[in-house]
């Protein structure tokens, strides 16, 4: 069904909306309805694409000074704010999140995302050294960043306009071109960014987006391009390794950030009110799509059966439906293939012995909602630490619950896991707290609390979760070559 609200959506490149060389529906998870008619990037647009970033670093941008790209990010963040509902508008119709959700988190964040950068690349200095030899040389040295170049951005559909902001921002700060490709299920918030970052007042060709897939399509033809200079991608770990065969040729700096499967461990010492409140947001936030949700949770045999309650109770009270319903907390999943993969790990935790102590399977919202990509959230006990869904990233707004006695035994099964991104401990041992966080293999790990970001603070992951670190001084680091200038004195 096409209604007057479906857009056409083209790349945009060089300062303008240019056509591809073939186009895709894009379908709303909530309901199967026409959200866009995108049009996919060909090798055409994409060699364009790189010319134009190249362009752009070889003209005044090139030349740029920090206060002045601090403005430009200032003056993007406040064009963002004055189009707000136009971004939470496209965030929902793409993903079909709730309403609350994409104002509070998606949409705000790429706000304080452009301001933060703002503020780290104003504040950073330069590296240096007063050199003083055996012989009696001195030297000065000092390291000036220089940006990386051509930057190709690569981000997927759960956070579409946050993990995009989170890295267009660093990038441009540091005097970079990119060149975006949003996935094919969320291509409309990179689009509109596109207007505002122009709006604000930037260069052509220093912002530039590619609609299309991953293999054989725009993903693959911009990462293996021969004249880029370096890829920051966030999505799935496999996804990851294939990106970085594809630039191994040509020794290309990678930022990855990659999958999970979170631990929580909840000790009987915890403030449990705390605690089922705040796991029931790590598991079940974004339903579940979010690469920092907890979908193993330990917890201390004591309190084992009052937090299984405690959760249990929580999922029951979630309300799917519509984004922009009163109450709604829960969305659908991105998309129809997506909730088919999830749906998988129903059967295989069935298969695998698991007692589905709520959900379990797709939930009947009615005729409207019929075509959506729904599906219940789930909690599971009794499974094995060897079965598949304990050790693969599901994606979904699903949790395994599993009792622990002691420390030493927690932090071994959180730690058991080819991933390492995120981790939470629940305690009130302050001791403890710090004890055992310090020993969790991950990039990031909590204390009676979950997603709590200081964006000057490194992000990222271990293992299949990912290569390097970005935040603060981080990003500062991955979008800049540094140059040392060594004076003798
Ligand atoms: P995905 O890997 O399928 O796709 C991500 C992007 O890569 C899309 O734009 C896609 O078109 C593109 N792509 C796919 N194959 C490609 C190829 N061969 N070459 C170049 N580009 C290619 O991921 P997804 O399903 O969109 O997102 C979900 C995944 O992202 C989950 O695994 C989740 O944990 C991860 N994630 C990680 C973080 C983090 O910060 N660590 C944050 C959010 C999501």
């Amino acid at each position: 069904m096409v209604n007057e609200s479906v857009r056409r959506l083209q790349s945009f490149v060089d300062g303008a909306y240019i056509d591809g060389v073939s186009s895709w529906e894009k379908r709303s998870p909530v309901d199967g309805s026409l959200v866009a008619v995108v049009e996919e990037a060909g090798a055409e647009q994409v060699d364009a694409a790189v010319a134009a970033a190249r362009r752009a670093l070889e003209g005044p941008w090139g030349r740029s000074s920090v206060a002045e790209r601090a403005a430009l990010m200032r003056r993007i963040a406040d064009r963002i704010e004055a189009r707000f509902d136009d971004f939470v508008a496209a965030e929902i119709g793409d993903t079909g999140k709730p309403l609350k959700q994409a104002r509070e988190l998606d949409v705000a964040r790429a706000v304080v995302n452009f301001r933060s950068f703002a503020d780290t690349v104003s504040a950073t200095g330069l590296d240096s050294f007063l050199t003083e030899l055996a012989d009696g040389r001195r030297a000065l040295n000092y390291a000036v960043p220089r940006p990386l170049g051509v930057v190709a951005v690569v981000v997927p559909w759960n956070l579409p306009l946050l993990l995009l902001t989170w890295k267009v921002a660093p990038a441009l700060a540091c005097g970079n071109a990119v060149i975006v490709k949003p996935s094919e299920e969320t291509p409309s918030t990179a689009t509109l960014l596109a207007e505002v970052i122009a709006e604000a007042g930037a260069p052509a060709g220093i912002y530039n987006v590619l609609h299309g897939f991953g293999p054989g399509s725009a993903g693959e033809m911009l990462t293996t391009h021969p004249d880029i200079d370096g890829v920051t991608f966030t999505g799935e770990s496999a996804t990851g390794a294939a990106i970085m065969r594809g630039v191994a040729p040509y020794v290309r700096p990678v930022s990855f950030e990659l999958g999970g499967k979170n631990a929580a461990l909840v000790f009987a010492d915890a403030d449990l009110e705390k605690a089922v409140a705040g796991l029931g947001r790590s598991i079940f936030t974004n339903t579940g799509q979010v690469c920092l949700c907890t979908e193993r949770v330990y917890i201390q045999r004591p309190v084992y059966d009052e937090v299984v309650a405690g959760l249990v109770e929580h999922a029951r009270g979630l309300r799917l439906g519509r984004p922009e319903a009163e109450g709604t907390t829960t969305g659908p999943l991105i998309s129809r293939e997506h909730r088919a993969k999830v749906h998988g790990y129903l059967d295989l935790a069935r298969e695998d012995g698991a007692d589905v102590l709520v959900g379990g399977g797709i939930p009947d919202l009615g005729a409207d909602l019929a075509d959506g990509a729904w599906i219940e959230p789930t909690l599971w006990a009794g499974l094995d630490h060897s079965s598949r869904v304990l050790r693969e990233e599901v994606f979904g707004p699903v949790a395994a619950l599993m009792p622990f006695d002691s420390e030493d035994e927690a932090v071994k099964l959180a730690n058991d896991s080819r991933y390492g991104l995120a981790a939470a401990t629940w305690t009130s041992d302050l001791e403890r707290g710090h004890r055992v966080a310090q020993q969790m293999r991950v990039g990031m790990s909590w204390v009676n609390t979950w997603y709590l970001r200081d964006l000057r603070s490194p992000f990222g992951g271990v293992g299949l979760s990912g290569i390097g670190r970005e935040g603060g001084t981080h990003s500062m680091h991955f979008y800049t070559e540094p140059t040392n200038v060594c004076v003798q004195l």
